[in-house]
């Protein structure tokens, strides 16, 4: 007689929550992704995808729909969550939510948008400001030049991108480089302010006790943070926060997830 599978909810599909699905799927487990946003993650915001072995380069997304692709064959149920607070009843939770955008401390008078790669082509052949110093702020800057007619990055310090992005820059004769900080009056007359000014982790389901001193989520080595509850990827404390470490935590989530469901 077939007994019926163990299920397990994970919350988010970036890296970390694709990778977990896979191995989890691929070890008889049920499993539904849980989004609150676009499936795919951050994926969906990188314009060229440069530094995930294997993957050719290109827009992120690219990676993103194949996986989710190939997650669907083999059974891994999407589905769209509507709330950060609430996390259905599983026998086991993998909380792979990643982090937000932080927002500026003044409300500029022009449209603000996180993602150069999602609003860009709204701003074809117009000027444009970018707030930032660091690499997603670079790599932001230089696809934004391809279609809006001029880019101003503000920076309170030196840019610290790669050294291939940051030659790049040097290349593009439409981007300037304000070294002083953004306000609502030098933004007020771009016709859009992109903002890549670092994130936050997206932890707020869970009680502050459990988070460190920057709201990153705790866990022992095994990624539990309690009961039947883990987590895996830039949410996770002490994870760099790039594809590749968020979709190898995740997928070393999914075997201490297996092992924890076999006790
Ligand atoms: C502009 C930009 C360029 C980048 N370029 C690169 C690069 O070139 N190379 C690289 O390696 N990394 C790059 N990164 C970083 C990379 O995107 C992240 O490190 C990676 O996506 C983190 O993966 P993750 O799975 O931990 O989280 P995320 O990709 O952030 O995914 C988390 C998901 O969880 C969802 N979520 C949040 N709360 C909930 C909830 N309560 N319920 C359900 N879902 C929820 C979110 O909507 C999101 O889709 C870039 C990031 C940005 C913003």
């Amino acid at each position: 007689m077939e007994t019926s599978k163990k299920n397990l909810n994970i919350y988010g599909s970036g890296p970390a929550g694709l990778a977990a699905a896979l191995y989890a799927v691929r070890s008889g487990l049920d499993v539904t992704v849980f989004e609150t946003s676009a499936f795919g993650g951050k994926l969906n915001e990188i314009p060229s995808l440069d530094n995930f072995p294997g993957f050719p380069g290109g827009p992120g997304r690219d990676l993103a729909n194949s996986e989710i692709k190939k997650l669907k064959s083999l059974g891994v149920k999407f589905a769209y969550s509507d709330t950060d607070k609430t996390l259905s009843p599983a026998d086991a939770i993998l909380l792979a939510t990643g982090t937000v955008p932080k927002k500026l401390d003044f409300t500029p008078v022009p449209p603000v948008s996180y993602c150069a790669l999602c609003d860009a082509p709204l701003y074809r052949d117009k000027s444009v400001a970018v707030v930032g110093s660091g690499n997603s702020a670079a790599s932001g800057a230089l696809y934004l030049s391809d279609l809006a007619s001029s880019v101003t990055i503000f920076a309170n310090s030196d840019l610290r991108a790669e050294p291939a992005t940051l030659s790049a820059l040097e290349k593009k004769s439409n981007i300037k480089i304000e070294k002083v900080l953004a306000t609502e009056e030098n933004t007020k007359d771009f016709a859009a302010v992109f903002v890549f000014i670092g994130h936050t982790p997206a932890s707020s389901m869970l009680e502050p006790a459990l988070l460190d001193e920057k709201g990153y989520v705790k866990t022992d080595e095994t990624h539990r943070v309690k009961d039947n509850i883990f987590a895996a990827g830039s949410v996770r404390s002490g994870v760099l926060d790039q594809c590749i470490t968020s979709a190898a935590d995740g997928a070393a989530a999914a075997v201490d997830i297996i092992n924890f469901l076999k006790q």
